[in-house]
């Protein structure tokens, strides 16, 4: 195979371990972290790589149960047996926050039965008013601090400049990319997508950077993009760390070209603002800027006392009109995994939205493996039947 960028992330995706373990060989030190609040910059600066923990929907879960309640979602219970299965045994340290609540659980249980040499759970207020963000910034000052013990190495303010130079240039090139989604048929599948992404996840940021560069040169070169399809869908919800679900839609005649998922445009789309205490920046972005439905935001209608349903629902899902409109979206999927709470309540209002604004919607709820999303085919299909 021609070592394209297209194909390195192919590659890389499909045995993350294989570049974490190079990096681990030339002296690098690796850590592991769960979700999109851990301040990436942080590690960047200091010369950690910041990897991003995932599951396997390939391994069955076997080790998990003996530690984690059967009521948390799959994804977290297959990232924990691989963790007990010694298949991150490369990791320095892990890095977790409160995303969710068994996502909180999740980092103390991982502390307690692996001990890996640096453990850090940065909590993480659920609202955006000024007093959370003045805690958060506290906390991120104690979070530099764990680190610096950690490497012996003092994080300066320039360092810390340099990093989130580095990881707002990430987040633009992944933008980039999601623009050549927009056209019909659109420049790269919903499947090569992932595969960047998961690739993105595993490698320095200056690396992934590089590879995002490749790619879209290639992407933007090539004859032989994906074929155009009637149903231009995005997708909505939980964690997607993997291709299967994303494939399954594109071989039943769907272009998937849009996503509102933790992997994809969550992680990415809001930059840190530049600020005279870089802190300040960092606290806003990860607090208030990332879109998640675990936080509670303050919106309009708390300040002008209005209360009524579909200005609460505009306040909350608006943004998704937006991406409906540039990326010509005509179909939305809304998947959950199941336990997620944090997404499943959700989808009653996100459903009443996007009937107020025409816009069809299928809510698909599945478990973490291939034969689970094999039985959702049929919805599917019937779905683009509706939409095409
Ligand atoms: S998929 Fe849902 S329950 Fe699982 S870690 Fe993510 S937010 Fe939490």
């Amino acid at each position: 195979m021609a070592e394209t960028g297209l194909n390195r992330a192919k590659e890389i995706c499909q045995d993350r371990a294989v570049s974490a373990r190079e990096l681990k060989a030339g002296g690098r030190k690796i850590i592991g972290y769960l979700d999109i609040f851990p301040v990436l910059e942080m590690m960047t600066a200091l010369d950690l790589v910041p990897y991003r923990l995932l599951g396997d929907i390939n391994e069955p879960i076997t080790r998990a149960d003996t530690c984690l309640p059967t009521v948390v979602c799959p994804f977290l219970r297959s990232v924990m047996d691989l963790g007990l299965k010694g298949k991150y045994d490369f990791l320095d340290g892990v890095v977790m926050a409160h995303g969710c609540e068994v996502s909180e659980k999740t980092a103390h249980i991982w502390r307690i039965y692996l001990d890996p040499p640096y453990a850090h759970f940065l909590d993480t207020p659920h609202t955006t008013h000024p007093s959370a963000r003045q805690q958060f910034k506290a906390l991120l000052k104690y979070f530099k601090e764990t680190l610096e013990v950690f490497t012996g190495k003092e994080l300066s303010t320039e360092k810390l400049r340099e990093a989130i130079r580095i990881h707002n240039r990430q987040r633009a090139l992944v933008r980039e990319l999601y623009h050549l989604r927009k056209p019909d048929p659109p420049l790269v599948s919903g499947v090569e997508t992932v595969q960047v992404l998961i690739a993105l996840a595993s490698l320095p940021v200056a690396e992934g950077n590089e590879l995002l560069r490749q790619v879209i040169g290639e992407v933007k070169q090539r004859k032989n993009g994906p074929p155009g399809k009637p149903a231009r869908l995005m997708v909505w919800g939980s964690i997607i760390d993997n291709t299967a679900l994303i494939d399954l839609m594109e071989s039943i005649g769907a272009n998937v070209v849009m996503d509102d998922t933790s992997l994809g445009s969550r992680a990415y789309f809001p930059p840190v603002e530049p600020t005279d205490d870089p802190l300040d920046g960092l606290a806003h972005r990860y607090l208030v800027a990332l879109n998640s439905p675990r936080t509670f935001r303050e919106t309009i209608l708390n300040k002008i006392n209005k209360k009524d349903y579909l200005t609460d629902l505009e306040n909350r899902f608006g943004y998704l009109k937006d991406y409906a409109r540039e990326w010509s979206v005509n179909g939305v999927i809304l998947q959950v995994l199941r336990y997620c709470d944090i997404h499943g309540y959700e989808v009653p209002g996100l459903s009443d939205y996007l009937d107020h604004i025409g816009l069809p919607g299928i809510y698909l709820e599945h478990d973490y493996g291939k034969a689970a999303l094999a039985q959702l085919r049929t919805r599917v299909q019937a779905f683009l039947e509706i939409i095409g």
